[in-house]
């Protein structure tokens, strides 16, 4: 039997650039003189972050944070640790954490306690994407861009085995026997 992976658009660049923008202003509105600390959890949202901060005409500060679960990506163990610690202390900052999609919620779950411990004056969370039919934690988005089905989505940021971060499209694959 022959199978083949079909490759769909979920939201095209021009989508993406309508919400981004959309974001942009929602977060303008909230952080201007606060000189927020952005903080973008690796890998996925690098893409996102840079399209996002490029509409912000404030002072702002801009760091990393990599996260790894253990497990399969299918199977998440909710087993999370830090492989990259933010070279900026978030102590006495507003932080505003920048990530790709929230599916379970169980790495957001983490990296808000964990960032919390570290005593900043406040964090909130924005996501490209929120996929809430695989939700197992409660996780509160503050700005959102997309509410996606669920579906495996590559693309602008969005890797499947490290593959297809580089297309500009948010899509997903589909096997067609
Ligand atoms: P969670 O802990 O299950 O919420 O998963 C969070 C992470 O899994 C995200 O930050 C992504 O890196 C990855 N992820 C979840 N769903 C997708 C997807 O549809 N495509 C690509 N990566 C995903």
């Amino acid at each position: 039997m022959n199978s083949k992976v079909e490759r769909h658009v979920l939201f095209d660049r021009h989508e993406i650039e309508v919400t981004v923008r959309r974001l942009a202003s929602e977060i303008s509105q909230d952080y201007r003189n606060q000189n927020p600390l952005l903080l973008g959890v690796l890998r996925g949202s690098f893409v996102f972050l840079a399209d996002l901060i490029r509409h912000l005409d404030f002072p702002l500060e801009v760091d990393f944070i990599g996260l790894s679960s253990y497990g399969s990506r299918t199977q998440s163990s909710g087993k999370i640790r830090v492989v990259k610690e933010p070279e900026t202390s978030v102590r006495g900052r507003n932080v505003l954490v920048v990530e790709d999609i929230v599916d379970t919620g169980l790495t957001t779950a983490f990296l808000l306690k964990y960032l919390k411990r570290h005593k900043p004056v406040s964090v909130k969370l924005c996501a490209l994407a929120d996929k809430p039919s695989r939700r197992e934690i409660p996780v509160n988005i503050d700005y959102l861009g997309f509410t996606v089905p669920n579906k495996f989505l590559i693309g602008y940021g969005l890797d499947a085995n490290q593959k297809f971060r580089n297309l500009p499209d948010i899509c997903y694959l589909e096997d067609k026997v």
